[in-house]
C-alpha cells in the first residue's frame, strides 16, 4: 500500500491568502462561491479559492487602468522599471521552497522540477526582461532633409494575462516579465487548477517594489473570470496560454467587444521523428522518455507522435516499453519522484479515454494503460505506449495532454515529412538524423515554430517560443519578440521643412 506526503500538511505552514489581489492588496470577493483547489497527489482539498466573476474582474481591470493612465509605471524611467522586475527575481529565489511547494501541492508536478525548473526558468525570466528594459532603442526613419520620423513603442495598456497550470510560475513569467518591463499594468487570471502560486507572485512583486494596481490577479474559472476579462471593453490585450479551443473562443470575443490585441499560444502534437542515421540512436531513443513521460505528458510540446523510420522500429519500440516501466508515476512531493499525478479527475478520465480510443480503432497497447495508486486518492496514471498506430487515428491528431505515445513508422524522409505535417497543430518538431542537409530539408519544410534537430526541447529565454498554425499566432513568448505583444509602434512625423514637405 503505497501512501504519499499529505499535501495539506505541506500547504498549512504557508497559509496562503486566496483572495482576489486588486490594487496592491487581497480584497474580499464579490460573492462567496468557491474553488476546491484539489491536490493531484491524494484529491484532497488543499485551500478553497473564490471564484472571482465579472464584479470582481471589472474592479481588476479599473483599478490596472487608474494605475496605467497615472503614469505611476509606465513613466518611470525604464531602468527603474527593469530593476523591480529584477528584485521579483530575486525574492522568487528567497521564496524559493514555499513556491515550489504551492506548484507541486496544487498542480502534482514533482518538487525536483517545481524548484529546478519553473523557478529556475521564472527566475530567469524576470531577470532576462529586468536587464533589457533599458537596452532597447527606438528608431528614426530614413526620409529626407525636411522631415523627422520617428518610431517609438509605447506599452500597449491594461494587459489580460490568462494562463494554464502545468508551469504556472514560468508560464506567467513569459507574459508578466515583458508585459510589466514594457511599461503596461496586468489582470492576471490564473487557472483554476494552480491559483495560489500566482497570487503569491503578485505579493512578491508588490515587495519588490511594484507600485499596487500595476499587477492584479483574479482566480476564478475560465468560463466566468476569464471570460470577463476577455471580453472586457476596457483591456486593450489579452495574452493567452492553454487549449487551442479556449484559444479560439478568446478570438471571438475580441471580436465581440473592442477589437483587443489576442496572443495565443496553444496546443500541440509534436512529431519526434528518428531517422536510422541518428547520429547517436541510443540518445535518441532514451530521449523518448524525457519527451513524453516527463511531466507525465502535460506539456504543450509533449513529444506524442515518435515516427520511427522500420529499419530501426523493432529497437525503438523495445526501448519506450523500458521507458514506460522507468516513468512509473509517485509522491510528487518526494525529491526522488520523477514524474507524478495528472492534475486532475477529469485528466485521468480523458486520458483513460483515449487509451480506449487507441485500442477501438486498432493500435497496439504495448505498455501502460491503466489508472495506478488508486489508494493515495490521487490521479496517477501509467505510461503509455502504443505501436501500429496510423497518424488519422484519434490519438495521433488530438492532444490528449498526458503520458501516452503513439509510435508511427515511416519508411523515407518524404513520408516521415507528410506525417509530421498531417495535423491541426504546428507547434515544435524534433528530427535525428546524422545528415546535415536532411537535416536542413526537414527544418525547413516543417510547419512548427520550433524545430530541434538531434535534440529534444532545447530552449532557452533569449529564444522566441510560439507555434505556427493551431497551436497559435499574435506574437511569440521569450525573447526580445515577445516585447511586440506588448508595445503599439506609433509614428510620429515631424516637419523640419520651410515647404512642409515630410519627405
Ligand atoms: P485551458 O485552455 O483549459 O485553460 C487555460 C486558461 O484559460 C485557464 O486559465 C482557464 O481558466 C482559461 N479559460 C478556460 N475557458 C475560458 C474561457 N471561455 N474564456 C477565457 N478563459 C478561459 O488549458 P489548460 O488545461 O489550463 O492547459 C492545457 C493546454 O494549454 C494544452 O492545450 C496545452 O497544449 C496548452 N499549453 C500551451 C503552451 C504553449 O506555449 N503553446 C504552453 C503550455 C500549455
Amino acid at each position: 500500500m503505497t501512501t504519499v506526503h499529505d499535501p495539506v500538511a505541506a500547504v498549512e505552514p504557508i497559509r496562503p491568502d486566496a483572495r482576489p489581489f486588486i490594487g496592491g492588496e487581497h480584497v474580499d470577493p464579490a460573492s462567496d462561491r468557491l474553488i476546491e483547489d484539489r491536490a493531484p497527489a491524494t484529491g484532497a482539498v488543499v485551500a478553497e479559492v473564490p471564484a472571482g466573476g465579472t464584479e470582481d474582474v471589472d474592479r481588476a481591470v479599473a483599478a490596472a487602468r487608474e494605475a496605467f493612465e497615472d503614469g505611476r509605471w509606465r513613466d518611470l524611467p525604464p531602468r527603474r522599471r527593469g530593476q523591480v522586475i529584477a528584485r521579483l527575481a530575486e525574492l522568487l529565489v528567497e521564496h524559493g521552497d514555499e513556491l515550489a511547494t504551492l506548484t507541486t501541492v496544487e498542480m502534482g508536478k514533482p518538487i525536483r522540477y517545481s524548484s529546478k525548473v519553473d523557478l529556475v526558468q521564472a527566475e530567469t525570466t524576470y531577470r532576462w526582461y529586468g536587464e533589457l528594459a533599458d537596452k532597447r532603442y527606438d528608431e528614426v526613419s530614413p526620409t529626407g532633409p525636411d522631415a523627422l520620423g520617428l518610431i517609438t513603442r509605447e506599452p500597449v495598456g491594461v494587459v489580460g494575462a490568462i494562463t494554464p497550470w502545468n508551469f504556472p510560475l514560468m508560464i506567467d513569467a513569459w507574459k508578466l516579465a515583458p508585459a510589466l518591463v514594457a511599461g503596461n499594468s496586468v489582470v492576471l487570471k490564473p487557472a483554476e487548477q494552480s491559483p495560489l502560486v500566482s497570487l503569491r507572485v503578485a505579493e512578491l512583486a508588490l515587495e519588490a517594489g511594484l507600485p499596487p494596481g500595476v499587477l492584479n490577479v483574479v482566480p476564478g474559472y475560465g468560463e466566468e473570470a476569464g471570460r470577463a476579462l476577455a471580453l472586457h471593453m476596457d483591456v486593450d490585450a489579452v495574452t493567452f496560454t492553454g487549449s487551442t479551443a479556449v484559444g479560439k473562443l478568446l478570438l471571438e470575443y475580441a471580436g465581440k467587444s473592442n477589437m483587443k490585441r489576442v496572443s495565443l499560444e496553444t496546443g500541440g502534437k509534436t512529431p519526434n521523428i528518428i531517422f536510422a542515421d541518428a547520429p547517436d540512436l541510443d540518445f535518441a531513443l532514451s530521449a523518448v522518455g524525457f519527451a513524453i513521460f516527463w511531466m507525465t505528458g502535460e506539456m504543450c510540446v509533449a513529444g506524442s507522435r515518435l515516427l520511427v523510420q522500420r529499419d530501426v522500429l523493432d529497437a525503438a519500440v523495445d526501448k519506450a516499453k523500458e521507458l514506460a516501466a522507468s516513468w512509473m508515476p509517485g509522491d510528487p512531493l518526494d525529491p526522488k519522484t520523477k514524474a507524478g499525478p495528472v492534475v486532475e479527475e477529469e485528466a485521468l478520465e480523458r486520458i483513460l479515454g483515449y487509451v480506449d480510443k487507441g485500442v477501438e480503432e486498432g493500435a497496439e497497447l504495448v505498455a501502460g494503460g491503466r489508472r495506478v495508486l488508486e489508494e493515495t486518492g490521487g490521479w496517477y496514471v501509467e505510461p503509455t505506449v502504443f505501436t501500429g498506430v496510423r497518424n488519422d487515428m484519434t490519438i495521433a491528431q488530438e492532444e490528449i495532454f498526458g503520458p501516452v505515445l503513439a509510435i508511427i513508422p515511416f519508411d523515407d524522409e518524404e513520408e516521415a515529412l507528410r506525417i509530421a505535417n498531417e495535423t491541426r497543430y504546428g507547434l515544435s518538431a524534433a528530427v535525428w538524423t546524422r545528415d546535415l542537409a536532411r537535416a536542413h530539408r526537414m527544418a525547413r519544410a516543417l510547419r512548427a515554430g520550433t524545430v530541434w534537430i538531434n535534440n529534444f526541447d532545447q530552449a532557452d529565454i533569449t529564444a522566441p517560443f510560439g507555434g505556427f498554425k493551431e497551436s497559435g499566432f499574435g506574437g511569440k513568448d521569450k525573447g526580445v519578440h515577445a516585447l511586440d505583444k506588448y508595445t503599439n509602434l506609433k509614428t510620429t512625423w515631424i516637419n523640419l521643412g520651410r515647404g512642409g514637405r515630410s519627405t
